[in-house]
């Protein structure tokens, strides 16, 4: 029998942490939780540790951890609270872990989900901001230290499986990957009453259920955009070697052109579990608790390209990856920063990205960001700017 694996999950209250523990519930023999983490939900962490029996839970700030380590005494639970500034670190590094799941939003997750590789430990990674952020650092630690790095984005997971397992061979077989799109809430709607887009209306994502994040990112497609730049660092692509085409049926989950050009595709029922299943057991497979495809009940597959004038920011991506080092690490702090300035309905849905295309006209990074301060720095500067630009345009 094979040795069970011990996991840390960062990010274990969120949509993807969640569906990671769904998972593991189902896989007690092969798995142990190790550790688990969140930002503020304190209820929804003390559930999990209650059930998982990790032995270390870490929250964002201090209050939250203490209000955690009390209500875990008064269950006589197990579990300890780490407290300490790194603690996302020492338990995305520690000796006895073997493998993270990165489930944290935003760039935040970038230092933990580095730790880890740094560690050489084998990395699922759902937090693409991390990559998008810190892409050629995060890279090059993956590489030093003989870190497994496995995509759990259901495009990149998508292009992980149908390419060879060797990665050697990547280059000289793939022409190009094509990354399938929802096209999100707003694929049909008017361009011209995008101004008028409320919050729950972007976040009703036609066919997942995700954080409130992401589910902006889809409706404006920056998650797209994103995506773009994950996939160029992932699979070692160059920009021109990344297209997108709108799959609202979202059934096939992504794709690769060989340089022959056979297409290979990788199709399922749209649910993260079957991603995150793939990420946990591979090369083998487990049960992901998600029903397969019935192709009988399919009513067709679509396709279409993606409206410029209605997702202006899917085509920043391209341009960032062109532009010196360090700017899609400033398209992404922009762009958190708008997100969070709609959710909080002081930004219009239309002004996301006149955020991001402003911030990343001011802001110019003078040199190739070579390190995690470096990074953060730059991170804070365009967050600086990203914030006047919001108050510029405040509702
Ligand atoms: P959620 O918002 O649902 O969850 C985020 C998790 O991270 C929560 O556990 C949250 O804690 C924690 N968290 C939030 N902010 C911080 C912070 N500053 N420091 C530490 N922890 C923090 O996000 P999702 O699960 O939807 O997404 C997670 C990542 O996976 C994102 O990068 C997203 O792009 C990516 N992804 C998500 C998909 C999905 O279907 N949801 C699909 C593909 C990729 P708390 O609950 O306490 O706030
Ligand atoms: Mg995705």
């Amino acid at each position: 029998m094979k040795p069970v694996q011990h996991i840390t999950v960062l990010g274990a209250t969120g949509s993807i942490g969640t569906s990671t523990l769904d998972v593991l519930r189902r896989h007690p023999q092969q798995f142990s939780v190790f550790a688990l983490s969140a930002a503020t939900q304190v209820d929804a962490l003390l559930a999990q540790c209650l059930e998982f029996a990790p032995r270390y839970a870490v929250m964002s700030s201090a209050a939250h951890a203490q209000q955690l380590a009390q209500r875990l005494r008064e269950h006589s639970s197990p579990t300890q609270v780490l407290q300490e500034a790194d603690a996302l670190e020492q338990i995305a590094a520690h000796p006895e872990v073997d493998t993270v799941m990165g489930a944290i939003v935003g760039a935040a997750g970038l230092a933990p989900c580095l730790a880890a590789a740094r560690a050489g430990k084998r990395l699922l990674l759902a937090n693409k901001e991390a990559l998008v952020v810190g892409g050629a650092l995060f890279m090059q630690a993956v590489q030093d230290n003989g870190c497994t790095l496995i995509p759990i984005d259901s495009e990149h997971s998508a292009i992980f499986q149908c390419l060879p397992e060797d990665a050697s061979t990547w280059g000289q077989r793939l022409h190009s990957v094509i990354l399938t799109a929802s096209g999100g809430p707003f694929r049909q709607r008017d361009p011209h009453t995008l101004a008028q887009v409320t919050v729950a209306e972007a976040c009703k994502h036609p066919n997942f259920s995700m954080g409130r994040k992401i589910s902006v990112d889809s409706a404006t497609m920056m998650n797209k955009a994103l995506e773009v730049i994950e996939a160029r660092w992932l699979f070692h692509l160059q920009p021109e070697q990344i297209r997108v085409v709108i799959h609202p049926e979202q059934i096939i989950h992504s794709m690769v052109q060989m340089r022959d050009s056979s297409v290979l595709a990788q199709l399922g029922t749209p649910d993260m579990r079957v991603p995150i299943a793939c990420g946990l057991s591979w090369p083998e497979r487990i049960a992901s608790g998600v029903a397969p495809l019935d192709f009988t009940q399919l009513a067709g597959l679509s396709f279409e390209e993606a409206d410029a004038q209605r997702f202006p920011g899917l085509h920043l991506s391209w341009q960032a990856l062109r532009a010196p080092e360090g700017t899609t690490a400033i398209l992404n702090a922009a762009n958190e920063i708008a997100v969070a300035a709609f959710l909080e309905e002081r930004l219009r849905f239309d002004r996301i990205h006149a955020v991001n295309l402003a911030t990343l006209e001011q802001l110019i990074p003078d040199e190739k960001p070579a390190s995690v301060p470096a990074l953060m720095a730059l991170d804070a500067q365009a967050r600086q700017v990203a914030q006047t630009m919001v108050q510029r345009w405040s509702l």
